[in-house]
């Protein structure tokens, strides 16, 4: 059966014009996996037999990135989309790995007029087909079967592949997740073999491939199967393994319950990676009394481990503060309480609290389940009471406190650390809900406290004075 992948204008366009010169082009690499598989592809990488030199002379006046030539990659662009971003491609000439001595990179690289070697490179055979229209699909290493068989397997000898660029065992496992795909026998055999060569591989590109693993469909299987990879580029969680928790509230271990909260939360790195640490610090703590296990203050210790965890793989801080945030204060038993709802609100933000929602819903249901229903409802009740709190615009946080620091200065109180202590006061009373978020009961209640801290404050003001009404005593 003839293969037509619809391949976008501009990207066509540039085929056509290396085609015009004489040279051969294709669409290669991810691109035509995810076009076989039915998979919109996230971009589309070209090549050619035409080398640097005859590609900026063909693309001579048009707009064009030389960043790469060196290596053979010329970036060409075409016009800008909805977002004022250009549309770029990048186009590389056929090219031959050197000798790898670093586990990661070629020593060098040379250029070839065979579409083959360039295949012969590439890592996994789903990932080494290249197609134009002009020549249909050129398929060497059988991709388009494995894509039919749900495969990943290396192009060549698995053991020699993973020596060369030992990032690929976590390409590997990441395409099983992401694709849903099995690894093949030799192929998973040479990833758990090797997996120590994962030691020589930079942070940043090990942190990449594991979002992308954990955000896949087959995350729980790959975590599971391929364990002892994951052990490798995060040690901590070999005590997990098999850890059996000896209470009725749970029927996995540690890493088995992780895997399924894993696999029950929203497929985005921040809720996956929470999941993903939520209970690390378990092993830790465990103890046992009245004959099952305990794990006291686990929410804590796994935070720890997650911020040593996620700078060690150079996370950026939003995402490290976000997950650790999460994973601290996951286990709240929440209540039918609007104050418990401000409470968090403060403490996490609106986002933050729904994400802790998710994760606590991700979590019941890796539970055992005779006690599933039950806190299943109690987690959809207190979402229902976080939407109230919401559209009653109550007050959670500093910013939507009726007065402001400027309304304490005003009443006397010298600038300094005392105008934050008070200002904490009041919204510590507004969020328990023992005191109304209105500018008059504020003021009044901030002058008594400011009174009775021994504050020098003027008794005579106004208290619904508007803002800077108020003479200041110094
Ligand atoms: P995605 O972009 O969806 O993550 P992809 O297959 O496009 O998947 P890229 O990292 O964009 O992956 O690489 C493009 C192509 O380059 C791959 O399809 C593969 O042919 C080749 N490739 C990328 N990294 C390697 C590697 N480490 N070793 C061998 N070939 C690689
Ligand atoms: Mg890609």
């Amino acid at each position: 059966m003839k293969i037509k992948i619809s391949i976008p204008p501009e990207a066509q366009r540039i085929i056509r014009e290396l085609e015009a010169a004489g040279f051969r082009a294709f669409v290669v690499g991810g691109c035509v996996r995810d076009s076989l598989m039915g998979r919109e592809p996230d971009d589309w990488d070209i090549c050619t037999d035409a080398s640097p030199a005859e590609m900026l002379e063909i693309f001579e006046g048009r707009r064009v990135i030389e960043t790469g030539l060196k290596h053979g990659t010329l970036t060409v662009l075409g016009s800008r989309n909805d977002n004022g971003a250009w549309e770029s491609y990048e186009v590389t000439t056929f090219r031959i790995d050197g000798d790898y001595s670093d586990n990661r990179h070629p020593d060098s690289v040379s250029f070839t007029r065979e579409i083959e070697e360039d295949l012969s490179r590439r890592d996994f055979t789903v990932n080494a087909m290249a197609y134009s229209d002009k020549e249909g699909l050129i398929d060497p290493f059988g991709g388009a079967a494995d894509i039919q068989r749900k495969i990943i397997r290396c192009v060549g000898e698995p053991e020699t592949r993973f020596n060369e660029d030992a990032l690929r065992i976590m390409r590997c496992i990441r395409f099983s997740s992401v694709l849903g795909f099995a690894v093949e026998d030799e192929t998973g055999k040479a990833a758990v073999k090797l997996k120590s060569l994962l030691d020589n591989i930079a942070a940043e590109r090990i942190r990449v491939e594991l979002d992308k693993l954990l955000c896949g469909d087959g995350a729980p299987r790959v975590l599971r199967e391929y364990r002892d990879v994951i052990a490798q580029i995060i040690p901590e969680v070999k005590e997990a393994f098999d850890f059996d928790q000896q209470t009725p509230y749970h029927v996995y271990d540690v890493w088995e319950h992780t895997l399924h909260v894993v696999g029950n939360i929203e497929q985005e790195p921040v809720l996956r990676l929470a999941a993903f640490f939520h209970d690390l610090g378990k092993p830790d703590v465990f103890s046992v009394r009245d004959g099952r296990g305990h794990f006291y203050r686990h929410e804590r210790v796994s935070e720890e481990y997650a911020r040593t965890i996620m700078r060690r793989l150079k996370y950026d801080n939003e995402t490290k503060e976000k997950v650790c945030a999460l994973v601290e204060n996951h286990g709240v038993v929440f209540r039918d309480s609007e104050k418990q709802v401000r409470r968090l609100l403060n403490k996490l933000g609106e986002e933050g609290l729904r994400d802790l929602i998710r994760l606590e819903l991700a979590d019941v249901k890796s539970q055992a389940p005779q006690f599933t229903d039950e806190r299943i409802e109690l987690i959809s009740n207190f979402s229902r009471l976080v939407d109230k709190v919401l559209e009653d615009e109550q007050c959670f946080s500093m910013k939507d406190l009726a007065v402001d620091g400027k309304d304490v200065l005003n009443m006397g109180i010298k600038q300094g650390p005392e105008v934050g202590r008070i200002m904490n006061c009041l919204l510590d009373k507004v969020l328990e809900g023992e005191l109304e978020n209105e500018r008059e009961a504020l003021i009044s209640e901030a002058r008594r406290i400011a009174r009775s801290r021994g504050g020098n404050v003027d008794a005579d003001l106004n208290a619904d004075a508007g803002e800077g009404a108020g003479k200041q005593i110094h």
